[in-house]
């Protein structure tokens, strides 16, 4: 009976001791699983400095080692990703063209600001991962790319948009690595072409206008030398008459090389010395040079000038603007008229203004003047020595010194030309 009560405790005790160790261990599995969802929620929630910590050194202790590497190599490799992906961003956002790369679908996977900028896409909205039908929004652009996706051959085109810009589309097959058969997609350069088309058409006409300025005298000239040389016996008066003809349109010639080599001088070298100029004394140079012609018109010419008004910039330079505006004032004036040049200072800036009580300019032509050959009547600006050039080259000048030159004019009543050139 003894034995048996025994044995009863001893199996009491162990059960207890079982029971006893149980607990223990459920509570500590309970504080491990604790710290696990703990740990891996922060994870989850990018706090990067995180470990876990389960303690001791046995196969929960390994575990928590394991999971601490992997958390720490995970890391590394999202910074590596991250900054990766930095770098392309910045690559692309410093590219001057527009560079769109997508699969052979047509999605998007990368795009830069330029790109949407072209394709008229708001810069704020993401569109990476969507198709290209629903990112651009310029259907002509959009016909194209879709036209040649999945080309095997480098593929160059320039379009028109609608509003008028001009765009060179340039797309380049994109092969999977390793395997010049598989083509995954393409890549896009998009370049905003306007100003060079602007640029190639000006040029055209500009060759177009000189050609047919140049011609107009050299068929005169060589026409009267032709005529001179088939008529020996021509009387003196009509060779005088001639001969006359040929000096004016040579002079014509050579007027009209000079200004075209004044504006392809000034277009191309911006950077003539600059001196310290005071515009009155420059103004009294001109006046000399112009007095002869307004005094044979009985033009009388006047210079309000408030004090010595000083700018940077290069004497010939603003000599030919000052005679320019100052020719054309006694060119465009009657007999017995007014030319008024007005100097002085407004707000930091260097105002000249030259009026005259001519004969004006007509309101749908005040804007057009500046532009190279313009005039408003071609054979009264020719029968006067005009070569069309002067205020193309002024206005070029006045814009390198960072000015602004206007035009107010009343047909009949005169014009008043105004310059304003920043002082500093
Ligand atoms: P041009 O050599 O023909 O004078 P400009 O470029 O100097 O060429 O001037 C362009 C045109 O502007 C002239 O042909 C003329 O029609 C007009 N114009 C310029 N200045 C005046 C002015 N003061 N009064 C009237 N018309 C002017």
């Amino acid at each position: 009976m003894g034995d048996i009560n025994n044995i009863e405790t001893i199996i009491t005790l162990i059960s207890i001791g079982i029971a006893i160790v149980s607990i223990r261990y459920a509570i500590n599995l309970k504080k491990y699983f604790k710290e696990i969802i703990n740990v891996s929620k922060r994870v989850s929630n990018n706090e990067h400095h995180v470990r876990m910590d389960l303690g001791g050194n046995g196969e929960l202790g390994e575990f928590a080692k394991n999971y601490n590497e992997m958390i720490k190599s995970l890391y590394k490799t999202f910074d590596e990703l991250e900054y990766k992906n930095l770098q392309l961003k910045s690559i692309l956002k410093s590219i001057s063209n527009g560079i769109l790369a997508i699969d052979i679908e047509g999605n998007i996977l990368l795009i830069n600001d330029e790109a949407k900028k072209i394709i008229n896409c708001p810069l704020d909205t993401m569109v990476e991962g969507r198709n290209i039908s629903f990112a651009i929004r310029e259907e002509e652009i959009l016909k194209q790319i879709m036209l040649f996706m999945g080309s095997r051959e480098n593929e160059k085109i320039s379009i028109k948009l609608e509003d008028g810009r001009f765009c060179r589309i340039k797309l380049d097959p994109v092969y999977l690595q390793n395997n010049k058969s598989i083509i995954i997609g393409s890549i896009v350069n998009l370049e905003d072409i306007s100003e060079r088309v602007k640029i190639e058409n000006m040029r055209k006409n500009f060759v177009a206008n000189v050609s047919h300025e140049l011609k107009t005298p050299l068929t005169s000239i060589s026409g009267f030398a032709e005529t001179l040389k088939l008529n020996e016996n021509i009387d003196i008066e009509t060779r005088n008459r001639f001969l006359d003809i040929i000096d004016g349109e040579a002079n014509r010639l050579r007027r009209l090389i000079e200004d075209i080599l004044t504006l392809s001088f000034i277009e191309t070298d911006t950077k003539k010395e600059k001196d310290d100029v005071d515009l009155y004394d420059v103004y009294k140079k001109v006046e000399d040079m112009l007095n002869i012609s307004a005094k044979s018109k009985k033009i009388e010419l006047n210079c309000n000038a408030e004090k010595s008004i000083i700018i940077k910039a290069n004497e010939d330079y603003i000599k030919q603007i000052i005679l320019n505006l100052v020719d054309n004032a006694i060119k465009y004036t009657q007999e017995n008229g007014k030319v008024n040049v007005d100097i002085y200072e407004e707000n930091n800036k260097a105002i000249l203004k030259v009026s005259d009580n001519g004969i004006g300019i007509p309101k749908e032509d005040q804007d057009r003047i500046f532009e190279r050959f313009y005039r408003v009547d071609k054979a009264r600006s020719r029968e006067i020595g005009g070569t069309g050039l002067g205020l193309a080259i002024t206005k070029h000048i006045v814009i390198n010194l960072g000015g602004n030159i206007s035009v107010e004019s009343e047909m009949e009543k005169g014009s008043t030309f105004i310059v304003s050139i920043p002082q500093n």
